[in-house]
């Protein structure tokens, strides 16, 4: 039987219209609508017409039956979001502050139908002993087109239709007339983009034959027997650099494919799409695909479709891949679990490993986190026994040894009179890779001339006019070209002169990814250098290119940011250098020695890599500091030890859970009024809880203006969790009612990542 009433979430991203409306579901559309629907329906007074999703029925009116509206119609086109998909969405909205519909959209990053592609082709359709007849009643009439097409279609009975209007030249006009004779069919049939090069096929991979040795096949038949008894959980597979997790992986959902279902593979940026793609496609051809942003809406539509149906049982792509929607999920896959990618940074601020976790729960499926280095939380998850700790402990390549740190201290080659960025030992480390035909890969965490110009005269600082931050030189060749805001985007030509004081003594500080290439061209002008980063990577497939040219030994040496030390796998490669180890250090959030650390232990896994012993060399003016010490040693326990004791002291995640309340507005004194107040309101609310939230602030945010918007943070503090969302729900009933804060730009982030 029909429901009378349908709950509807409005599809306009505005707080104040953020919650169900009830309306009628007429008769007409008995049938055809469900939870996740998307309708049109008459709203506001004007009564325009707006799409909403049905996330609710009912059949009792929630007032007057008389003004409750009816839906209009199902929305043409409109793409159902399953009820699974909102669920998630309605968890999304509560744990981490949204608006319902903002996180409708993150959960269904396609929300209207593409058409598909189509396939047309002419078939004959008139027996193939009639044929003989037909042409000579052609040629009679001196048909020659008809003639022409007819003969073709005796050797080959399909014939693809560009060929026949491009190739044979047959005008649609003489198509359609023999389609009347009864002769031809044209046939269509829609089929769907395909995102992967077919030339993925035909590569000879790394993984073909390899078998699992004796630590993955512990770990796979751990996850495979916890799996066919009906025990699903979280596992943290903990292996060092090389030790062979893909396999692991790969092996692992093989397993739970067979068993019918589907799995979700997480990677950290899109950047790694290609390696990760390459080593499935041998194991699972055309079930696998992926998702990204740099798919068209076509594309991603199609993927979806597929996904929706079954027709491909694996799905690789970043965070947002994370809502494919399978019918029958088994399995979600994080590699590289550890990195800050995987939480959004824009609301709904969500971490992908928590919303993973509780999708697989609602659908009885398994997580498996992988990193060589676990996030501090995740390890203490795993420690405690909420996750279930996994070890790889040898490089799976038994050639392949761990590389050999060495730390060089930057104050001593100063001393020494050294000003250059690369201190005197790596630069004949670098020397000899050049000499023996090996490669080698420069790391620094910066993109651009990163670090501030200013004047060397009166010491003035260029600053953005719209954002309390310094500009950053950019260079075309070595020419510098503009000064370019890494916030806003503004840009202005490079100065000559001072503004302040006219001197001509203009230069930028610190070094960054387009510095240090043009150091090593400099220093050893016979190398061949490329340079990976996000300057160079912005067109489509820039990032394969790169790498590829680098793998096929295009180039000696290459240059780049964090993006070149993910889970790339280059076997000549046996020097890797950091340049400036500390850029990262003293970032002023919790997590920046946590992000050091796993930088320097990734970077350094990339040395050795073949049978060719590697070599790290890592840069620093701290070498004494315990991340950079831990990381020299690729010993994550003690790092993590030194971590967990920083951490418990300073009450941050994993031990205290943190809400970042962060607010933005043009005019600072009414940004300034409303932090105040809003402060106030949290010493109110505290008073109803036995165990009080800690507030800190407000205070400016470490930028205080971007964009022309000034910025002021709150932070809360809390052990249980459900105490941060209960003051998020307040403010959000506070925001509300209140009409100065409606103007007030506000965004939660539970457990930032990073300060503000
Ligand atoms: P990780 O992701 O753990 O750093 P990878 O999955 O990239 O490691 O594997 C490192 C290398 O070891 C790859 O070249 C892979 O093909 C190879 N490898 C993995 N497992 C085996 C195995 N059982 N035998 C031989 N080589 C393996
Ligand atoms: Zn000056
Ligand atoms: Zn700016």
């Amino acid at each position: 039987m029909l429901p009378k009433y349908a709950d509807i979430i409005i599809d306009i991203s505005h707080e104040a219209i953020d919650r169900t409306f009830q309306y009628k579901v007429p008769e007409h559309l008995n049938g055809c609508i469900g939870i996740g629907t998307q309708v049109s329906i008459p709203f506001g007074r004007g009564n325009h017409l707006r799409s909403g999703y049905i996330v609710g029925f009912s059949d009792n009116p929630l007032f007057d039956e008389e003004k409750i509206k009816e839906i209009d119609s199902v929305k043409e086109g409109g793409v159902a979001a399953n009820s699974e998909l909102i669920a998630m969405a309605a968890y999304i909205k509560e744990q981490y502050g949204s608006t319902m519909s903002n996180a409708l959209k993150t959960v269904m990053p396609i929300k209207e139908k593409v058409k598909g592609l189509i396939n047309r082709q002419i078939r004959l359709v008139i027996p193939i002993d009639e044929v003989e007849e037909k042409l000579v009643i052609y040629q009679k009439k001196n048909a020659k087109a008809k003639y022409r097409l007819l003969s073709e279609l005796v050797e080959e009975s399909i014939l693809p239709y560009n060929l026949v209007v491009g190739k044979l030249n047959i005008s649609t006009a003489t198509l359609t007339a023999m389609k009347k004779e009864g002769v031809i069919a044209i046939e269509e049939e829609t089929y769907y983009r395909d995102v992967l090069p077919s030339d993925y096929d035909g590569i000879e991979g790394k993984q073909l034959g390899v078998v699992p040795n004796e630590e993955q096949q512990a770990v796979i038949s751990r996850i495979v027997t916890d799996y066919q008894d009906g025990n699903r959980g979280t596992y943290l597979l903990k292996g060092v650099t090389g030790s062979g997790k893909t396999l692991v992986y790969i092996e692992v959902i093989k397993k739970i494919v067979e068993m019918g279902k589907q799995a979700i593979v997480l990677i950290p940026e899109i950047a790694l799409t290609y390696q990760t793609v390459k080593r499935f496609r041998h194991c699972f051809g055309n079930k696998v695909t992926i998702m990204n942003s740099r798919l068209s809406k076509g594309e991603r539509y199609d993927q979806f479709e597929k996904a929706k149906r079954g027709e491909v049982s694996v799905m690789i792509g970043p965070r947002s891949a994370l809502f494919t929607p399978f019918p029958n999920l088994g399995i979600i896959v994080m590699d590289e679990e550890h990195e800050a990618t995987y939480k959004s940074d824009y609301p709904p601020k969500y971490h992908a490993r928590e919303v993973a976790i509780w999708r697989a729960k609602q659908c009885n499926a398994c997580v498996l986190l992988g990193s060589a280095t676990p996030s501090v939380e995740s390890y203490y998850h795993a420690i405690k026994g909420e996750y279930q700790l996994l070890e790889l402990t040898k490089r799976a390549n038994e050639n392949a040894k761990m590389a050999d740190v060495q730390i060089v201290d930057l104050r001593e080659e100063l001393k020494s009179g050294n000003r250059s960025i690369f201190s005197n030992y790596l630069k004949e480390k670098i020397g000899d890779r050049l000499n023996a035909g090996q490669q080698t890969m420069l790391f620094i965490n910066r993109r651009g001339y990163a670090g501030f110009i200013s004047c060397r005269s009166c010491g003035h600082v260029f600053k953005c006019p719209h954002c309390d931050v310094s500009l950053t030189e950019h260079f075309k060749g070595t020419t510098k070209e503009k000064l370019v805001c890494h916030y806003c985007g503004y840009e202005t030509v490079n100065p000559k002169l001072c503004p302040e004081c006219g001197s001509p003594f203009i230069a930028g500080f610190g070094i960054g990814t387009q510095k240090v290439e043009e150091m090593v061209k400099k220093e050893f002008p016979a190398a061949r250098v490329l340079r990976m980063d996000m300057d160079t990577t912005k067109q489509k497939d820039a990032h394969e290119k790169i790498l590829s040219a680098f793998a096929n030994g295009e180039a000696d040496i290459l240059v780049g940011t964090q993006m070149i030390v993910k889970g790339h796998d280059f076997s000549n490669v046996t020097l890797v250098g950091m340049i400036a180890a500390d850029l990262t250090l003293f970032d002023n959030d919790y997590k920046s020695g946590e992000r050091t650390f796993d930088l320097l232990t990734q970077a350094a896994g990339r040395a050795g890599r073949g049978s060719l012993p590697g070599e790290v060399v890592i840069q620093t003016y701290n070498p004494e500091h315990y991340c950079i010490q831990t990381a020299a040693k690729q010993d994550y326990q003690s790092f993590y030890m030194e971590e967990k004791a920083y951490r418990s002291m300073l009450k941050y995640p994993p031990f205290c859970h943190v809400l970042a309340v962060f607010m933005e507005h043009e005019n600072y004194e009414v940004l300034v009024n409303c932090c105040n107040k809003l402060k106030g309101q949290f010493d109110i609310w505290n008073q109803q809880l036995e165990q009080k939230v800690m507030v800190i602030g407000p205070c400016d945010a470490t930028i205080t203006k971007v964009n022309d918007k000034y910025r002021r943070v709150i932070y809360l503090k809390q052990v249980d969790y459900e105490k941060l969302v209960w003051m998020k729900n307040q403010t959000e009933q506070w925001n509300e009612t209140n009409e100065q804060f409606k103007q007030i730009r506000m965004t939660f982030d539970f457990d930032p990542m990073h300060s503000y």
